[in-house]
C-alpha cells in the first residue's frame, strides 16, 4: 500500500469505529432513559414439568418497547449494555418488574416462581445479594418465588467471587439455575460446590436431539450429571413432540420451548399458570403415545 492508501484506510476505519461508538453511545443513552421511562417489559415463558404437565415456574425475558423501533428482543441491546456498568441498573430494574408481577400474581392466589436472568457482570457486584434481599422485602415477595439464572461462562469469569455471591443468594432462599449448560467451560469439581439446584441444558443440544447421536449423548450425560449433583434438569428450546418424549424417556424433569408456549405478555401467560387453580392443564404435556 502507498502511504496515501494506508492513510485513507485508516480514515475509513476510524470513521467506522467512530460511527460504531456513536451508535453504541446513543443506545446506552436511550437505555438509561428507557429505564426511567419504564419502556422495558417482561414476557414470560413457562417451564413445564415433563411428568405431570404442571407449570410451577416461568422465566422472565426482557423486551424493550422502543418509542420508534418497536418491540426489541434482548439480543438487540443486552450485549451492548452488558459491556458497561449500566447492565447492573438494568438488571435491578428487571428484578423490580419481575417482583411486581410476582406480588400481583401472589395476591391473585397464583403461586408461581419467576426466574430472572442475570448478566455475567452482575456477578462482579458483591452488593447483589443485599440488593436482591431489599427488593424482595420492598415487594413483600417470599424468596422462594424468585429464581436467578446464571450462565456457566458468567461463573467462570471469577469463580471465587461468583461462588461467594451465589452462596449468599442461596442463603436468602432464592433458587439458582445454571443456564445454557454445555456451552461454557465449567469444571465438574467447580459445579460440585455451587448452591445451584437447576441445570438448563442449552437449546443448541435440543435442536437436533433426534437426528444427532452426539447431541443425544450430551443431553443424556447432562441429565445424569445434574441428577447426580442433586439438581433438577430443564431442557430449553423444545419445539417437537418427539423431543419432548425423548427427554421424558431420558429422565429430564422440565422443559421449555415453543412446543408448549413462547414467551408471552403477563396477561397471556395466566392461563398456563395452573398451580392455583388446583386443576393442572394437562393439554400442555400429552402423555407418551402408548404402543
Ligand atoms: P436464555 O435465558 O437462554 O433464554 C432462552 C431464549 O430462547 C429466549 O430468547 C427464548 O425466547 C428462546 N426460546 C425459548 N423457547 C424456544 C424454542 O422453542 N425455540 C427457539 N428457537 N427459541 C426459544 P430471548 O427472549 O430472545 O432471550 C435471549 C437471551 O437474552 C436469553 O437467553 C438471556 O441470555 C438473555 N436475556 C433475556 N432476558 C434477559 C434479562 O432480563 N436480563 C439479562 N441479563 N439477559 C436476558
Ligand atoms: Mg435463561
Ligand atoms: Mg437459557
Ligand atoms: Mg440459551
Amino acid at each position: 500500500y502507498t502511504a496515501k492508501q494506508m492513510q485513507s484506510g485508516v480514515e475509513v476505519y476510524t470513521e467506522l469505529a467512530d460511527h460504531h461508538d456513536r451508535s453504541r453511545l446513543l443506545l446506552l443513552t436511550q437505555v438509561r432513559r428507557a429505564i426511567a421511562d419504564r419502556q422495558f417489559v417482561l414476557h414470560y415463558q413457562p417451564k413445564v414439568s415433563l411428568t405431570d404437565g404442571v407449570v410451577r415456574e416461568v422465566e422472565a425475558l426482557v423486551r424493550w418497547q422502543h418509542p420508534t423501533r418497536g418491540l426489541l428482543g434482548p439480543a438487540e441491546f443486552i450485549p451492548v449494555v452488558e459491556r458497561t456498568g449500566l447492565i447492573h441498573q438494568l438488571t435491578l430494574a428487571i428484578l423490580d418488574l419481575a417482583l411486581t408481577q410476582a406480588q400481583a400474581w401472589l395476591s391473585d392466589g397464583i403461586a408461581v416462581q419467576i426466574a430472572v436472568n442475570l448478566s455475567a457482570r452482575s456477578l462482579h457486584h458483591l452488593t447483589l445479594p443485599g440488593e436482591v434481599a431489599d427488593a424482595l422485602a420492598r415487594h413483600g415477595v417470599p424468596a422462594q418465588y424468585l429464581r436467578l439464572e446464571v450462565t456457566e461462562s458468567a461463573l467462570m469469569a471469577d469463580p471465587d467471587k461468583a461462588r461467594n455471591i451465589l452462596t449468599r443468594l442461596n442463603e436468602l432462599g432464592v433458587s439458582l439455575s445454571l443456564d445454557d449448560f454445555g456451552t461454557g467451560y465449567s469444571s465438574m469439581s467447580y459445579l460440585k460446590h455451587l448452591p445451584v439446584d437447576e441445570l438448563k441444558v442449552d437449546r443448541s443440544f435440543i435442536n437436533e436431539l433426534l437426528r444427532n447421536a452426539e447431541d443425544t449423548a450430551i443431553v443424556r450425560a447432562a441429565i445424569e450429571l445434574g441428577h447426580n449433583l442433586g439438581m433438577t434438569v430443564v431442557a430449553e428450546g423444545v419445539e417437537a413432540p418427539e423431543a419432548q418424549h425423548a427427554l421424558l424417556a431420558m429422565g429430564c424433569d422440565t422443559a421449555q420451548g415453543y412446543l408448549f408456549a413462547p414467551p408471552l405478555p403477563p396477561h397471556d401467560i395466566v392461563p398456563y399458570l395452573t398451580v392455583h387453580a388446583g386443576q393442572p392443564r394437562t393439554d400442555l404435556c400429552p402423555r407418551r403415545p402408548s404402543h
